[in-house]
């Protein structure tokens, strides 16, 4: 056997850790903290460890699945491609292209072949029924930020390293590692923040790890975020406390929150969120005083019925305290992949954003950069008629699992025609594929995390090699996804069909970017730069990747002058534990896009929420009723890694976490088995009776729920919990975004079987 130590980046969550990975031959079997990373300095969290568990995880598809009836046989790849194109693009010619339902799945955000692909296969469709993991999680967040700045991942981060005061509002990093905010080691960051004299304030209606690790918790009633937050901007305005920094000059439409911040005094949000006028006045004084400080909002801000507005408000809130673009404030990342025109110092002036350009058949609902709302999914292929969809395709997704109104999409997808799945499981939804296309082994495929490194806080650049060969039955998951648009773009489903559309999409981001004007490389010959970046055979994302790095904002520009030593894939290659591009640096105004070169502060979609909806609801108060919230654990990501037996095995971790008052009022102990109701289904399992819960709330996680028949993920049937989406209600959503509310969802709660009898 030869023993060797490979490193590589972690790509089971957003953090981007930097891994030591120790192999026998192609076996794993060590993994550790890469001490020498340049942005995680060894940190690694006990998910990571799995990698080696994952990668050797019996119940993983190794070989393409094809279903007849209840039955699965293994296939050839082959065989494979030849059902797919035997019965996907029959469906297409007779009903249209409609009638192909996309669903891609949130892994997909930390996969290179994913993230360089899926506009391939989605043009390849040419479907308009496409939806992801995006509205059930982020939305509102790229929707307020694509208002305000002009793109929807340009989403200020904290820049924690230099803070001295942070406000986290729904979020829990101790157990997610930070999202849209790429920070390993977030917990160390914020201890260090703290160490060095900051403060860290945790806004969360549980008090959370993160919250029992900070200087000050505050509970907050679920889905009132955005009232409390209107409360800090009253008191900045109404105090005089509004310096807009490194923003002055750049704001458009200040005198409209001037016009609308009045009706949120704090005494009147107080009663509706549940934290005192006084503590709203003096966070407002904090922020605006700190000359490092920030908020930082995430998944609770974002799943509720005011997701947008209170996506928008964190960012109102650090504009008008001074706080954006400010070295220790919130600032933009300048990733190595952003054109190099963009990190040179445009003007602010861009297209900015448009939604509802099309609308969804069955409820009129708009699309949101390209995107229907998953939680009208189910809609769609129930309702018969022109456009109907009758097959699915989904990529690295569980949506059984992980939208609203499980049960209702479990039927829908059993009544589907036809469908494909991209997976390493056959789960909750992947069971009701025909054919499974597996994913190979993790080590098998280059990484370079082009969407997170847009959201870091330093800025940073890694890529890790394929380090352990495909087996012969193996394929490469970018093939596997060209190969699968080649099939309905009508070429074929051969390997050289799929290398074919891969040289045409390099074609032409090449031939764009040689025409841009001001572009390094404006005037090349696009084909000799092709030729260069598949000297050594290469092909797939790699290309993609090194392109985009060459001609980044910190590339070698194909040789022009005055960029030598410039970045390239090669550089990373060579460099396996990260390049250090520096500390994040003020980048106003070239970072934005919007039509007048500013910050738009008061979008009027927003403002019109504001007002029909916002407003009207100060009125509401706690009236007794219960409402369910969701929660994370360090040792589950969403819904797909409960086949891992040493992060679930232990102290149950799917309870239903209640208040001692509550639990009182319906007759509940500690351990009992509770059931609970809202208005769409109903579910059954323990109770777990603490103060970390504020009265009124009670909590479950999401992504559980193994216990469905069809399934074949032996461990998570075990610990199957229950899945928490029975519960949420497809009816409800952010009307700016169509994300789904997944918190605050009214439910009623009684004991059923006491754990003490
Ligand atoms: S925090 Fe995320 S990236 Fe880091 S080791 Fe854990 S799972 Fe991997």
């Amino acid at each position: 056997m030869t023993k060797r130590i490979e490193y590589r980046t972690c790509p089971l969550c957003e953090a981007t850790c930097g891994l030591e990975l120790h192999l026998d031959d192609d076996e794993l079997t060590l993994v550790r903290g890469d001490k020498e990373d340049v942005f995680s300095a060894g940190y690694l969290c006990p998910k990571g460890t799995a990698l080696k568990q994952l990668d050797a995880d019996p119940n993983r598809i190794r070989t393409p699945q094809i279903r007849r009836g209840d039955t699965w046989y293994d296939a050839t790849w082959d065989e494979a491609f030849a059902e797919i194109e035997a019965r996907l693009p029959p469906i297409m010619e007779r009903d249209g292209r409609d009638a192909v339902g996309v669903y891609m799945g949130n892994p997909g955000a930390h996969n290179l072949a994913n993230l360089v692909y899926n506009r391939v296969l989605n043009q390849s469709l040419g479907t308009k029924n496409l939806f992801s993991a995006s509205t059930v999680d982020q939305m509102p967040k790229q929707v307020s930020s694509g208002l305000m700045f002009g793109a929807a991942l340009t989403v200020p981060v904290a820049d924690i390293d230099r803070m001295d005061y942070l406000v986290i509002m729904g979020a829990n990093p101790y157990a997610s590692n930070g999202s849209l905010m790429t920070a390993p080691d977030f917990p160390g960051r914020l201890e260090r923040l703290q160490a060095r004299g900051g403060t860290v304030v945790v806004i969360d209606p549980r008090r959370s790890q993160s919250a029992e690790k900070a200087d000050e918790h505050l509970f907050i009633r679920p889905g009132t975020d955005a009232h409390f937050l209107f409360g800090v901007v009253n008191v900045l305005l109404a105090e005089g406390l509004v310096s807009l920094g490194n923003c002055e000059g750049l704001v458009d439409g200040l005198e409209e929150i001037e016009r609308l911040a009045p009706s949120f005094p704090p005494e009147v949000v107080a009663p509706v969120c549940g934290i005192d006028a006084d503590t709203i006045r003096s966070m407002a004084r904090k922020l605006a005083s700190t000359d490092r400080a920030g908020i930082y909002g995430r998944i609770g801000t974002c799943t509720q019925e005011f997701g947008t507005v209170a996506s928008w408000l964190v960012d109102v809130v650090n504009i008008l305290a001074g706080n954006l673009d400010r070295e220790g404030g919130m600032m933009f990342t300048l990733p190595a992949t952003a054109s190099a025109s963009i990190g040179g110092g445009g003007d602010g002036k861009g297209r900015g954003v448009r939604f509802g350009r099309r609308h969804s058949r069955v409820k009129q609902l708009p699309e949101f950069f390209g995107e229907y709302p998953v939680a009208t999914l189910a809609d769609e292929i129930e309702t018969p008629g022109a456009g109907q969809i009758k097959a699915l395709v989904t990529v690295a997704g569980n949506p059984v699992l992980s939208t609203p109104d499980s049960d209702r999409l479990d039927a829908a997808f059993a009544s589907l025609e036809f469908m494909v799945s991209i997976d390493i499981y056959r789960n909750e939804t992947t069971k009701h594929a025909d054919v499974i296309l597996p994913a190979p082994r993790v080590l098998t495929k280059g990484h370079y995390d082009l969407a997170l490194y847009a959201l870091a806080v330093r800025n940073v650049a890694n890529y890790s090699p394929p380090i352990i060969e495909l087996r012969g039955d193996e394929q490469p998951e970018w093939e596997t996804m060209l190969r699968l648009a080649a099939i309905v773009a009508g070429q074929g489903s051969s390997p050289e069909a799929a290398a074919a559309l891969d040289d045409f999409a390099l074609v032409s981001v090449v031939q764009k970017a040689v025409t841009r004007s001001g572009s390094p490389i404006e005037g090349r010959d696009a084909g000799e730069l092709v030729d260069e970046l598949s000297k050594n055979g290469r092909r797939g994302p790699e290309r993609v990747v090194d392109f985009m790095l060459r001609t980044g904002a910190y590339g070698d520009q194909f040789g022009a002058p005055g960029y030598e030593g410039g970045l390239s894939l090669a550089v990373l290659e060579a460099n396996p534990h990260g390049v250090d591009l520096g500390a994040l640096k003020p980048r106003l105004p070239e970072v934005l896009k919007t039509p007048s070169g500013k910050i738009e502060i008061a979008p009027e979609a927003i403002v019109a929420d504001v007002e029909s909806r916002l407003i009207p609801s100060l009125d509401r108060r706690a009236n007794g009723e219960l409402v369910l919230v969701g929660r994370r654990d360090l040792r589950s990501n969403n819904s797909w890694m409960h086949n891992i037996e040493i992060l679930v095995k232990g102290k149950p971790r799917c309870t239903l976490q209640i208040h001692p008052d509550d639990a009182i009022r319906a007759g509940i102990a500690d351990g009992d088995l509770a059931r609970v109701r809202s208005r769409v289904g109903m579910v059954e399992l323990a109770a777990e009776v603490t103060d970390g819960i504020m009265s009124g709330v009670v909590s479950i996680p999401h992504g559980w729920g193994h216990d469905m028949k069809g399934v074949d993920m032996e461990v998570a049937e075990r610990y199957s919990g229950v899945n928490s989406n029975i519960l949420t209600d497809g009816e409800l959503m952010d009307p700016l975004s169509g994300n789904s509310v997944l918190n605050g969802i009214p439910v009623t709660v009684e004991a059923l079987v006491s754990a003490h009898a």
